[in-house]
Formats: structure tokens, C-alpha cells, sequence
């Protein structure tokens, strides 16, 4: 099967799951399992960072990081699509008492620095205390551009926000860019980074930011359920993640890229601007046959979810062979 709807279906190779089988552990909650502890020194030192956590997802990453910026009755800024605010059950609001303020992100994954610091509340008792200034990169597959990052950073740095990266994807905003993705991480405070996407890993994200942040981080992951024990049999595989899987995420771009321009000289299916720049090509297809094309494609052994405004996502599993054969098997559903 091709399976385009995401990043995060790729599965372990077998040398993975040897890897992960031979990992030295111990208990992790008693700072005792050596292949996490591996992984944390090693996720600390590649984004620049005093600490590292190692956590279940990238969900709990974020909320981790938002509680720990955060006390009751903050707000964070936020875009109105970004994971943290959208696509996290509401897990700030929810179990944080952090309040959103969301806004729309520009054509290009920002937030317009002015509209964020209008957005900025005064110190006054009528309102949330603004504490934290979020972003995400790269943003539906779009890479923030650095003099952006350096832009932001300051107004951070002029507010006195605390600065949080939703960087689930900033590997491949680095291999885009062709810069250390400690150019990227640089000005934030933290960092959250998915080991299991383009990455390759079967589960988990790293938490980074200072070593004091990293223990109040630390204490919220044992009250939110995710003190695991001798997890080392799934860090060894985000250490492997990491040492081998980053710069091969230029080949999903390439394949991205590939299916951008043979899916552009199709009539009947639109491409969306900014699709290709990593992993992700956005498509525009009138929804009933969005959904025949799902059904013809999943017969064909494509899979690829029934929605007229789509995306495809290459990765891992995914070859250039693999694209022509989804590219002659659209063509001929359309045409
Ligand atoms: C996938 C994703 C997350 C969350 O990761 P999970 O491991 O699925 O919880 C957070 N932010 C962004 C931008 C993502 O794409």
C-alpha cells in the first residue's frame, strides 16, 4: 500500500525493531533508563538546548510546554490552524487553565508581528495575562523564513513572552533551508520536535528548552499520565530516528515536489501555492469526486483521505516509483 495521508503512518524497518529490541533499560521515572537518557542528552544537544524530555506524543510535548510557561489564568498566542490551538482537544484550556488567543496565520504559516502585539493585553486586571508567544514550523508543510524567526524573537524578547516552538516538523524546515536546525531553534525558549513522522519512529516526541523549564515540564508529564518506565525500548528508536532519518528528509521533498508538478498538468485537480516546499502537496478537487478518487485509489492500493481540499504527504515509505504509480493512477480516475 501507498498510503499518503500522513507522515505518521511509516512503520519500524527491521533493524529498527532489532535496535529497539537490544535497548538497555531501566526505569525511567526513577531517571534510571540509559537509552532514554541517551536520547534526551542527544535531542538536547542537536536543537541547542540544556534538556530534553522524552514524551508520548506531540500533543502532550505542547501541553507540557504550555504548562510549564504558563500558570492559571495566562494566555498564549496562538494560530488559529496551529496544532496546539486546533487539533489538541483543548488540552490548554482544558486541563491548563491557559486561555487561547488565536489568530490567523498568513498565506506563508506566520502571524503577522503587528497583529500579535496588538493582540498583547495590558497589565490590567480585566484581562488574561499574555505570557506566551506560539508558532509552528513548518506550518502545513510551509517553512517560516529565519529573518521572520529573528522578527519574532524580538518581539518576544520586547513583550517579555515566553517564545515555544511547535516544531513537529523542523527537521524538515532545516533540510529545506539546508541549515543546522539549531539556526531554527536558536530564539525559542522551547522546542517540541515529533520523532514520529518523517522521522521514522513508531511513537514519541522530545520536549527541549532550559534544564530548570525541563523539570517543571517534567513534573506536569507524571500528572498527566506519561511517566513511563522502561520506555528505552521506544527511545531507541527516536535516538535512531534522529542520527539517521534527518537528512533523508530531502528525498520526501524531492517526491513532493514530483507529485506537485505531475499532479499540475492534470486539468481537473488544482494545486495549491505553497505545496511542495517539504513534505505536503495541498490539492483542490470537487468533493464528490474526491471521494470516487479515494474509493478508485484505495483499490489500486493508493490510500488517501475523501476530502476535496486535500493533502498528500510522502515520507519514508513512500519511493518515486511509488509517486509515478499515484500520479498514472489519478490521471487516468480524472481523465
Ligand atoms: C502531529 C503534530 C503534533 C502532535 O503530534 P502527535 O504525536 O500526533 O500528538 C503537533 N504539532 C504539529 C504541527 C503536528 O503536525
Amino acid at each position: 500500500m501507498i498510503d499518503l495521508r500522513s507522515d505518521t503512518v511509516t512503520r519500524p524497518t527491521e533493524l529498527m525493531r532489532e535496535t529497539m529490541a537490544a535497548a538497555e533499560v531501566g526505569d525511567d521515572v526513577y531517571g534510571e533508563d540509559p537509552t532514554v537518557n541517551r536520547l534526551e542528552s542527544l535531542a538536547a544537544e542537536m536543537l541547542g538546548k540544556e534538556a530534553a524530555l522524552f514524551v508520548s506524543s506531540g500533543t502532550q510535548s505542547n501541553l507540557l510546554a504550555l504548562m510549564s510557561h504558563c500558570q492559571r489564568g495566562d494566555e498564549y498566542i496562538v494560530g488559529q490552524l496551529a496544532h496546539t490551538y486546533k487539533y489538541e482537544a483543548g488540552g490548554a484550556a482544558v486541563l491548563g487553565s491557559i486561555q487561547p488567543q488565536p489568530l490567523e496565520f498568513g498565506a506563508n504559516g506566520s502571524l503577522d508581528l503587528e497583529k500579535v502585539a496588538a493582540a498583547i493585553k495590558p497589565d490590567d486586571f480585566h484581562f488574561a495575562k499574555t505570557r506566551l508567544f506560539c508558532l509552528e514550523n513548518t506550518q502545513g508543510g510551509k517553512v517560516l523564513p529565519l529573518s521572520y524567526l529573528s522578527d519574532a524573537a524580538d518581539l518576544a524578547r520586547d513583550y517579555g513572552l515566553a517564545f515555544h516552538l511547535d516544531g513537529a516538523r523542523v527537521f524538515n524546515a532545516a533540510v529545506k533551508l539546508e541549515t543546522d536546525v539549531q539556526t531554527i531553534t536558536r530564539s525559542f525558549d522551547s522546542v517540541s520536535v515529533c520523532l514520529s513522522k518523517g522521522l521514522g519512529a513508531p511513537v514519541g516526541s522530545v520536549l527541549c528548552g532550559s534544564r530548570s523549564f525541563i523539570e517543571t515540564a517534567r513534573r506536569w508529564r507524571k500528572m498527566v499520565g506519561g511517566g513511563m518506565r522502561q520506555a528505552g525500548i521506544l527511545a531507541a528508536a527516536g535516538i535512531m530516528a534522529l542520527e539517521k532519518n534527518v537528512e533523508r528528509l530531502r528525498v520526501d521533498h524531492e517526491n513532493a515536489a514530483l507529485l506537485a508538478s505531475g499532479l499540475k498538468e492534470i486539468p481537473s485537480i488544482d494545486v495549491e501555492p505553497f505545496s511542495a516546499e517539504t513534505n505536503m502537496v495541498f490539492t483542490t478537487l470537487e468533493p464528490k469526486r474526491a471521494v470516487a478518487m479515494a474509493v478508485d485509489l484505495g483499490k489500486k492500493g493508493i490510500i488517501v483521505s475523501p476530502e476535496g481540499r486535500n493533502r498528500l504527504v510522502t515520507h519514508l515509505d513512500v519511493t518515486a516509483e511509488d509517486i509515478q504509480k499515484v500520479l498514472e493512477t489519478i490521471r487516468s480516475f480524472l481523465t
